[in-house]
């Protein structure tokens, strides 16, 4: 195993991150960055785990006499056409990390380094989960299934967050994100000509009064100081100028912050698609997710991710936000925190024109492998 200066570390790290960002992934597709994952660690000559996943690494450090920290770094990137101008931009045409989460493996490939030098002083076992498929919720599904956490005492995570210093970390006991819900409805009326439509059923007209009654949730129905969001994000009907469609689509989601909330939204949402539909004589079929539940952080574990990252980062306390992670699923069954490492500015994730600064990774390496050591201590 080569050994590598702090400096050489580092210019390591931001050689991986640009790599991984010219190599993007969509998720559930993360073949390439496994293999290269798969790679950097087997030359540090940390141990691969097996998995039933065709994406994804695990990998541990340490030994099992003593508590088990994972540390999880989502891989997956978007459809996204990259037009942020870095030099190390997208090779792969409508493909982007655009939610930085090559920020996310280079940070945890530099903890994995650092923990494997001081793997003989481990307190336990330190594992690293390398997660597929973020972007579509389903991957920290996909490793709990694959028994991935079934032997982890505690996990940590983090994201990227645009537009705080990157010296910066942002972390909640609790509630910090939302929960994530998906619909998608489709409007069953009768087609016709144009120019008779009391011949038919019109589900465009339907579809225009379901927007803008389904808007009344948020503004009518929710707690002032209560945070939750519906988006309708994609609508679709017809397909020429003198046609009154028999069918109309639309689909969107709902984010909260609170079990309560989640339920009112739910309960609103079917009972105005329903009757609204009724109203305007058009059938509605909807299909209604329930996603990811909110992020949640362990109070107990919070304290002490709070108290070790003070040391080398300026900590704030997080306010909650609606964006969601899957890595929710995870916190359902083992305590775990997540926080929000500053990423200097730089417009929001999901965007073509999104940066991420190479000097969180720094950042994100001590959070994971100062976070790690600490808790193999305590816990
Ligand atoms: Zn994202
Ligand atoms: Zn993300």
């Amino acid at each position: 195993m080569t050994m590598l200066s702090k400096e050489e570390l580092e210019k390591r790290l931001v050689f991986y991150r640009h790599y991984f960002h010219e190599h993007p992934e969509l998720a559930d597709h993360e073949f390439n960055t496994t293999k290269t994952i798969t790679k950097i660690l087997t030359d540090w000559e940390i141990t691969i785990l097996p998995t039933q996943l065709a994406t994804g690494v695990f990998a541990e450090i340490g030994h099992s006499d003593g508590p088990t920290i994972a540390l999880r770094a989502d891989i997956d990137a978007l459809p996204i056409q990259e037009k942020s101008g870095v030099a190390f931009s997208s090779k792969n045409a409508g493909v982007m990390h655009a939610c930085g989460h090559d920020t996310h493996m280079a940070s945890l490939l530099g903890a994995a380094y650092l923990l494997k030098q001081q793997e003989r002083d481990l307190k336990g076992r330190v594992k690293l989960i390398f997660q597929l498929s973020e972007e579509d919720n389903e991957g920290a599904l996909q490793v709990i299934n694959d028994g991935q956490i079934d032997d982890v005492d505690a996990i940590l995570g983090f994201h990227n967050t645009p537009n705080y210093p990157v010296d910066h970390i942002g972390i909640r006991a609790g509630i910090t994100n939302g929960a994530i819900d998906k619909f998608k409805v489709t409007l069953h009326g009768v087609g016709t000509h144009a120019s008779t439509p009391d011949k038919g059923q019109d589900p465009i007209v339907a579809l225009g009064a379901e927007i803008n009654a389904l808007q009344s949730i948020a503004s009518r129905n929710l707690d002032a100081f209560q945070a939750g969001v519906l988006s309708i994000t994609h609508v679709s009907a017809g397909n020429t100028w003198n046609i009154l469609p028999d069918t109309a689509f639309f689909e969107g989601t709902v984010r909260t912050a609170s079990k309560q909330l989640r339920q009112l939204i739910k309960t609103r949402f079917l009972d105005i698609v329903n009757y609204t539909a009724k109203a305007y004589q058009v059938a509605a079929d909807i299909d209604w997710y329930d996603g990811d539940p909110s992020v949640n952080n362990d109070a107990k574990l919070t304290a002490i991710v709070r108290d070790e990252s003070s040391k080398f980062a300026t900590v704030y306390e997080q306010e909650q936000r609606l964006g969601s992670d899957d890595f929710s699923c995870y916190q359902e069954r083992i305590p775990g925190v997540y926080a929000n490492i500053g990423n200097g500015e730089t417009i929001s994730a999901h965007n073509p024109y999104f940066k991420a600064d190479d000097a969180l990774i720094r950042v994100g390496v001590k959070y994971f492998e100062r976070n790690a050591l600490r808790l193999l201590d305590e816990l």
